[in-house]
């Protein structure tokens, strides 16, 4: 799966519509302190399913609808979209080739997901960048300080890691959704 476009609209920092194109290859994201370079990073493991307020740097999940400056008036709501090609050795191949996933928080009213324009739940969410060994989780988002955590990280931690790497643990994910059913 490739990620091609980003789209963020009162997300963190990026209150106006932010529309940004991701070419193939690695990217890189620099500017000065403060810009918004793990805003970024943060908005695509947001829209992929995080869950963890902390991992987004806020104390609850709405912490990342834009807040509001001396300026600017806060925000109501936070709203990415993830645009991404489907290789052809994905599992949901045939369900066609372009993904559109967005997520959206109201004050008050919790995270909504849509996929390619339908409702859709988190755990469906979970499942599309599971088998597509991506994710909130995935280690091909490097963000600020990972490296340093996987230098400290116990066994067991990189031993995690190392099945993300490996895209081996949509399969765990998998696993444990087939087990509650
Ligand atoms: P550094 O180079 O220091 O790592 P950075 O480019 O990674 O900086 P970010 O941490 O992405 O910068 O952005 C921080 C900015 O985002 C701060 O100015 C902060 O006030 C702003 N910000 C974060 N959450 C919100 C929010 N909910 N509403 C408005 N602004 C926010
Ligand atoms: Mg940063």
């Amino acid at each position: 799966m490739r990620i091609k476009k980003l789209k963020l609209v009162g997300f963190k920092s990026f209150v106006e519509p932010a529309e940004l194109r991701i070419e193939s290859g690695l990217t890189g994201i620099v500017g000065p302190n403060g810009c918004g370079k793990s805003n970024l990073l943060e908005a695509i493991r947001w829209v992929m399913g995080e869950s963890s307020a902390k991992s987004m740097r806020g104390a609850g999940m709405e912490d990342v609808i834009f807040a509001g400056t001396a300026s600017r008036p806060p925000r109501d709501f936070a709203e990415v979209t993830i645009l991404a090609e489907r290789s052809d050795d994905s599992a949901d191949s045939d369900s066609g080739d372009e993904l559109e996933v967005t997520r959206r928080i109201e004050r008050g009213a919790g995270s909504a997901y849509r996929s390619n324009g339908r409702d859709v739940r988190a755990k469906d969410v979970a499942l599309i960048f599971a088998d597509a060994a991506t994710g909130a989780h995935s280690p091909a988002l490097v963000s600020q300080g990972r490296i340093g955590a996987i230098i400290s990280a116990k066994p067991q931690e990189r031993r995690q890691m190392l099945e993300e790497a490996a895209g081996i643990s949509g399969l765990h994910v998998r696993r444990k959704d087939a087990e509650q059913k």
